[in-house]
């Protein structure tokens, strides 16, 4: 038995933020973390001895939460290697692009310029933080991405280059997702571009040391008050406080902020039990299925060939590729995305099976010396018990009107934390940070009062 002002559930990125304003405004705290390991969706690998982010990696301009904090916690950034041409594997050819649409055929551009377009018409409608005000919610809810596309004709080509978008961005396939979601997920990132770009958007930079280091370092300033293998099964609470179970511990507090995916909220019993929109979210906010590989070899060969290493494909298993070799002497470092339907059906396949399948991509997009890499890893999120998932939620038609309300609207004690909650940038580093920090403030403020 423990008593402590806050608990925090998830030494996730956001949940570790809020801890730390929490601790630093004089309140106590208990940090519940179900895993062995803080960093929830960041986690650190090594492939040919080179340090990896199996997780969440890049940032970019506009994220300036993670990049204060970042700067306050001393975690260095490193721009994302862009030199050269860019690839694009399409309907079973290899062309050579600069800049971010791939240079598929002109009519699919202008096609895919027109759909932006209209997607970020659609965009400015969506209040950030308040969707379901926009003035067509309803309608706009009731359609997936794909029956969107469908509406507005866009041709064959458009909706594959936006589905490639979709299986990495979100880690489904576009009838998964709710148009009104993704027009506010465009809105929370400033359009299509922020978020695509890798020079001026989402993917500029990144963390030589691994963007899990952001983490540790909170966690090492949180010392004792981060218990790891401590999952929180059990919540009771009363207008008063609350207090959280897990299998070795009874914790009571004033507060409690839930910093899990909004999916991983099911896993938790709530008694009472919450208000009924609050209790049906998880199951309408489900993650999408994401599987990260990288492959190394002696050198980054490709930089030799003017290539900037980042690819473009239509076809499984790999739909995008960045390199993030550490120095241009070797080993050279891809990295590949793996989202949507056929993370899914990856996951079945055997290990030797995935990664011949994973090789034999980067050696579609990057030639013959690409099939004999000296290592291999990959991490499936959507085996991670604790993630459900990933990158984020792929949220379905309809779940944003019906219960959106409830994402981040307290109940009691009861906070919501988790990088889905931020009103700009969910689903990014950046957002976990906006949310952690949001959720602390609730509850000082809520207590200066
Ligand atoms: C493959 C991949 C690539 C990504 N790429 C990027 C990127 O390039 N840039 C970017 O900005 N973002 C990226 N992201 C997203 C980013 O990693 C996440 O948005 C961010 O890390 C989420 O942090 P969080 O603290 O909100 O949640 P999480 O990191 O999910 O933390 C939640 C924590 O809660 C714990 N937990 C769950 N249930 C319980 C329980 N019952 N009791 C106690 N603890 C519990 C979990 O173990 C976890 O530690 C990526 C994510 C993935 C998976």
């Amino acid at each position: 038995m423990n008593d402590v002002d806050v608990v925090v559930v998830g030494a996730g990125l956001s949940g570790l933020t809020a801890a730390r304003d929490l601790a630093a405004a004089g309140l106590s705290v208990l940090v519940t973390e179900a895993r062995d390991r803080v960093g929830g969706r960041t986690v650190n690998g090594t492939v040919a001895g080179v340090n990896v982010d199996l997780g969440g990696t890049f940032i970019g301009p506009g994220q300036d939460r993670v990049q204060a904090l970042a700067a306050e916690l001393g975690c260095a950034t490193h721009p994302t290697y862009t030199a050269g041409d860019n690839l694009v594997f399409w309907r079973g050819r290899i062309r050579r692009y600069a800049g971010t649409i791939p240079r598929v055929n002109p009519v699919t551009l202008a096609d895919v310029e027109r759909t932006r377009l209209l997607l970020e018409q659609i965009m400015r409608r969506v209040p950030i933080g308040r969707p379901w005000d926009a003035p067509d919610a309803a309608r706009l809810d009731s359609h997936t991405l794909a029956s969107w596309l469908r509406k507005i004709h866009a041709s064959a080509g458009a909706r594959d280059l936006i589905g490639v978008v979709t299986k990495t961005a979100w880690g489904c396939e576009p009838d998964e997702v709710s148009l009104l979601h993704v027009a506010h997920y465009l809105h929370t990132c400033g359009g299509l571009n922020p978020m695509l770009d890798t020079e001026g958007g989402a993917q500029q930079d990144h963390f030589p040391a691994g963007a899990q280091q952001l983490s540790t370092r909170l966690a090492d300033e949180l010392g004792g008050r981060v218990v790891l293998n401590a999952a929180a099964t059990r919540i009771d609470w009363t207008a008063d406080g609350a207090k959280v179970t897990t299998d070795d511990s009874i914790t009571h507090c004033r507060n409690v902020i839930v910093a899990v995916p909004p999916a991983l909220r099911g896993r938790i019993v709530f008694t009472p039990t919450l208000p009924l929109a609050h209790d049906v979210l998880p199951q309408r906010w489900p993650q999408g299925v994401i599987t990260k590989v990288y492959v190394a070899y002696p050198t980054p060969f490709w930089r030799a060939d003017g290539l900037s290493g980042q690819a473009v494909s239509d076809a499984a298993p790999i739909y995008g590729t960045f390199d993030t070799s550490p120095t241009p002497d070797g080993p050279g470092v891809l990295l590949g995305f793996i989202g949507g339907s056929y993370a899914r059906d990856f996951a079945t396949l055997p290990p030797d099976e995935r990664r011949a399948r994973a090789v034999s991509a980067f050696a579609t997009l990057f030639g013959e010396r690409a099939r004999e890499p000296i290592d291999y890893i990959e991490q499936q999120w959507g085996r991670e018990p604790f993630s459900g998932g990933g990158p984020t939620a792929a949220v379905p038609a309809g779940a944003w009107t019906s219960y959106g309300r409830a994402l981040a609207t307290p109940v009691g004690p009861i906070h919501w934390a988790g990088s889905e909650t931020a009103h700009q940038w969910p689903g990014y580093l950046d957002g976990a940070v906006r949310a952690g920090e949001r959720a602390a403030r609730e509850i000082i403020e809520g207590a200066s009062k």
